[in-house]
């Protein structure tokens, strides 16, 4: 007699996804469960509009010479090459020595570049190795954004060409320019000109970006867009995102419930700033489009506000927002330690990352290997040497009690466990480069300056150290949530601590 089956139903929506390619999925730092959430919110810069890095690279450096030549810099560096593929997110500048590093979740510092010039490990070791630097203060500089990439390509192009040529750099004032111009040329206006004049060159459209927020949207979620972007930018890039992708929504505005443009972010977490309704028909009737809210509403948009008013107006329980960015501080630090918001981080740079490890997976085996190689070496380099020892007391005693012909023998035995020490000393020197070179091989295939944006040796990298400790899950971008349920259960893998593995 067939057996009737008890269909799991209430769990089919948290079934592993096994179908989702790995450079598509969410991964989980800490259980969310999306049936828990009514608001989900969204950063618009890197988060729901994803640049073509290179390019904005490019504009950026471009925008930024000009100014820098104004402030006295040799006008050849403009004729400079500038390697947008060289920095990642994660990266400290040492602004006192030019150095451009890469540090493990310890702080300790583990790569590092002088321009374009690779560090020797015996530098490393001695610059930042043999005390605990200090990163957070003001000698040195966090990379911690997509937007600030350029600054390290036009800092290491700089200091690698001035000083071909001879040229002494000061490379605090160096850094310090670089910061202030290329801040410079997002606020007079030159960089979102430019990506406004050629959006599809700048942006890509993801059309997979509209369903996303349809279905959240379907599921009872309400959708807001916190971004710190001006207004009139936010919405030539949202129309370019949304605009015409469904013909359920007039206009990008209908996805979201409550818009807020300048937002101050990180200080909207932090500060009790007022919050501010613009104009957007150009209807002021005292010549400004901004005037003070007291409260939110469906179809308004809003500038500045604040974390407190913003959950006290709409009723959001903290617990119940989830709130996607992709800066690390700005966005998912900030939210996390102010509020009870759930994060979720876009990691753009997961897609090659993923790929990247994934490609890596006979070399990473191989690796563990060679490391257990390493540790059987050791044990047997241990037994040689404590046999060499009591061979050497044995000889002595034969010695002193005139054993002669005993000590000849053993004199013979011990030479043949010394040829074993440096047998197995060999061995482990082998065993040693052949690591090495692998470790190498593995880090250019996910970059080829500074291996894995997550890793660092065996390691979580300092980028990746934040990125557990803040973000609730993190994802390459906002439409991989088209693949889970809108009440998926995001379970992180079990935690499992060295004694246990
Ligand atoms: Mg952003």
């Amino acid at each position: 007699m067939a057996e009737q089956l008890a269909l799991p139903l209430p769990d089919l929506t948290s079934l592993p996804r096994v179908g989702i390619p790995r450079t598509q999925r969410v991964y989980v730092n800490r259980n969310l469960k999306m049936s828990g959430i009514d608001w989900v919110g969204f950063d618009m810069d890197y988060t729901l509009a994803i640049y073509d890095q290179d390019q904005m690279d490019r504009l950026s450096i471009d925008a930024t010479l000009d100014k820098l030549v104004a402030r006295g810099w040799p006008a050849g560096i403009k004729d400079l090459p500038y390697n947008t593929g060289f920095p990642i997110r994660g990266l400290l500048i040492d602004k006192r020595l030019g150095h451009i590093l890469k540090m493990d979740r310890y702080k300790v510092v583990q790569k590092g570049y002088h321009g374009m010039r690779a560090l020797a490990r015996d530098e490393i070791r001695s610059l930042y190795q043999s005390r605990k630097i200090r990163p957070a203060t003001p000698r040195y500089y966090w990379i911690d954004t997509l937007y600030a990439l350029s600054e390290v390509a036009l800092f290491a192009g700089v200091i690698d060409g001035l000083e071909a040529q001879g040229a002494q750099v000061d490379y605090l004032k160096l850094f310090e320019d670089i910061r202030e111009c290329v801040d410079e040329a997002h606020r007079d206006g030159t960089v979102v000109d430019r990506v406004l004049s050629n959006i599809g060159r700048f942006v890509r459209r993801d059309t997979l970006l509209a369903p996303t927020l349809h279905k959240l949207r379907s599921a009872g979620k309400r959708l807001f867009l916190l971004t710190n972007s001006q207004w009139s930018y936010t919405n030539e890039l949202m129309r370019y995102l949304l605009g015409g992708a469904m013909p359920e929504y007039p206009s990008w505005r209908h996805y979201f419930d409550i818009v807020i443009c300048a937002a101050s972010k990180p200080a909207f977490f932090q500060e009790r700033r007022p919050l501010m309704e613009r104009d957007i028909e150009g209807r002021g009737s005292n010549g400004s489009h901004l005037r003070p809210a007291s409260h939110l509403e469906r179809g308004r948009v809003y500038e500045g506000g604040n974390l407190l008013d913003f959950e006290r107006t709409l009723g959001a329980s903290g617990d119940r927002v989830l709130y996607i960015g992709d800066h690390i501080y700005g966005d998912i630090l900030r939210s996390k330690k102010e509020s009870a918001w759930r994060t979720s981080m876009i990691i753009q740079e997961m897609e090659a990352e993923v790929a990247a490890h994934e490609a890596s997976s006979d070399d990473l085996h191989a690796l563990s290997e060679a490391n257990a190689r390493r540790d059987q070496l050791e044990d047997e380099l241990r037994a040689h040497q404590a046999l060499f020892k009591d061979l050497t007391r044995q000889i002595e005693a034969a010695v002193e009690s005139g054993q002669t012909q005993a000590g000849v023998e053993l004199e013979a035995n011990r030479a043949r466990v010394k040829r074993s020490v440096e047998k197995v000393r060999g061995l482990m020197r082998g065993l040693d480069a052949e690591t090495m070179e692998l470790e190498a091989t593995v880090d250019r295939r996910f970059h080829p300056f500074w291996g894995s944006l997550m890793k660092e040796s065996n390691e979580m990298s300092s980028f990746g150290d934040q990125v557990e400790a803040y973000a609730c899950v993190y994802t390459s971008r906002v439409s991989n949530f088209l693949h889970y349920s809108p009440l998926q259960h995001f379970r992180s893998p079990r935690d499992l601590m060295p004694h246990e593995m």
